[in-house]
């Protein structure tokens, strides 16, 4: 009898797990990927595409996938997992003998009057207004993290005209070593940007009239779907599915997490942020423990890490933070032109990476984490 894999979410966790695991060409494993999107979203690009700089952040997931998986549109609105089954919200049922929880995630709440940047419609509605904008408008970008910072950065150099401030509650991008830090501080400035760091924004109204800012692009954090939680699977304070460092989900043993949506429930791994760096890895790690738990083989323990972090400050600047494996800035790091050539590979990496994975199976290979890292062989670097 055959074994039915399916992979909620087609994002660059869900998409990578199904090519691993239809690329082994296991006789009888039929691979179905059910994701409500009709094409890929590059959301590591949208910044660029809310800037227009970009014109379309999307990729045929034809030219992603490996042939055998089966695609389906559709959202699941609740995992059955004592009956192996999944509800789609057009009401159709997908029974499964193993799961991949990879649903990704999208901006936090955001107060009346902003622009929720993290995902493809938030991205498209920015387009828009930031477009319509007269020359001397405001634009306030909020949130001091990476996304915040390029979302500012591509926003002022490709428009000009727009006044462009960038307000954070905490530091402006605080991972980063100090050095790296003020360069990119300095680099916003010669951007024309104002930069207010240390206040909260406060929530309550139209955030555009405590801003005074014409379009609010909010940028202040991640929050994950509440599938898991809805399912009476287990999950962490902010709704993301624990996994034991398998990626299986703790008390299930057919159902796998991997990407932003999915969390170790093992403080050795809180370095592992929410990124498509990390979520890559876990997407095919996630497919091998269940090719291995086909086998009756234990899976293995998840082991990655990082190596860069790559920042664009628009087209033409950029700066790279250089890593220990569990993501605390190293003394190196490059600024400029050649930072923001290093970003463009990276992003291009990315969707080679998938493809590769879809040509063979086991192809993608990843920076080993902390306590491998000692002893491995240098990694490609990847950036989050
Ligand atoms: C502007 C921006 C720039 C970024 N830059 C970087 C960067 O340079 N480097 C980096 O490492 N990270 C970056 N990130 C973060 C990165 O995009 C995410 O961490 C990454 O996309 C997570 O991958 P994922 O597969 O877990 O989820 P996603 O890519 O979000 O994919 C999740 C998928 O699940 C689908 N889905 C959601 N709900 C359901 C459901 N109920 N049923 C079925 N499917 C569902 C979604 O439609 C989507 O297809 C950036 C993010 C943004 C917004």
């Amino acid at each position: 009898m055959g074994t039915t894999a399916v992979i909620l979410g087609g994002g660059y966790a869900g998409v990578m797990a199904a090519n691993r695991l239809a690329g082994s060409g296991r006789p009888g494993l039929d691979v179905v990927l059910a994701t409500p999107d009709q094409r890929f979203v590059e959301r590591i690009r949208l910044h660029e595409y809310a800037a227009g700089t970009r014109p379309d952040p999307t990729v045929d997931f034809d030219s992603l996938l490996h042939p055998a998986v089966h695609r389906m549109t559709g959202r699941a609105v609740r995992i059955l997992p004592a009956e192996r089954t999944v509800q789609l919200a057009d009401g159709r049922t997908l029974a499964y003998d193993y799961l991949v929880y990879a649903v990704g995630s999208a901006a936090a709440a955001a107060p009346d009057g902003a622009v929720r940047m993290e995902q493809l419609q938030g991205a498209t509605a920015a387009r828009g207004q930031l477009a319509a904008l007269p020359a001397g408008a405001r634009v306030a970008v909020v949130g001091g993290g990476l996304t915040a910072v390029e979302t500012a950065a591509e926003t002022a150099r490709t428009h000009g005209r727009l006044r462009v401030s960038l307000h954070s509650a905490e530091p402006i991008a605080p991972r980063l070593g100090t050095q790296t830090r003020r360069s990119v501080e300095k680099s916003l400035r010669r951007a024309g940007m104002e930069l207010h760091s240390g206040t909260p924004v406060r929530a309550d109204g139209d955030v555009r009239t405590s801003l005074g800012a014409d379009v609010v692009l909010w940028c202040a954090g991640f929050a994950v779907p509440g599938l898991a939680a809805a399912s009476g699977l287990p999950v962490n304070d902010g709704g993301r599915l624990c996994l034991d460092s398998t990626l299986r989900v703790l008390g299930q043993d057919r159902i796998y997490g991997a990407g932003d949506a999915g969390v170790i429930d093992d403080p050795f791994y809180d370095y592992l942020r929410m990124c498509c760096a990390a979520a890559l890895p876990m997407g095919a790690d996630a497919a091998g423990n269940i090719l291995r738990s086909l086998d009756g083989e234990a899976g293995v323990r998840h082991d990655s890490g990082f190596r860069g972090l790559c920042i664009s400050l628009g087209r033409s600047d950029g700066a790279v933070q250089f890593l220990t494996a569990d993501d605390s800035p190293t003394r190196f790091h490059l600024h400029g032109r050649t930072a923001a050539v290093q970003k463009e590979i990276i992003c291009r990496m990315t969707l080679r990476w998938i493809r590769g994975e879809a040509k063979r199976s086991g192809a993608y290979t990843w920076p080993t984490g902390p306590q491998a890292a000692t002893t491995a062989a240098p990694a490609p670097m990847t950036r989050s």
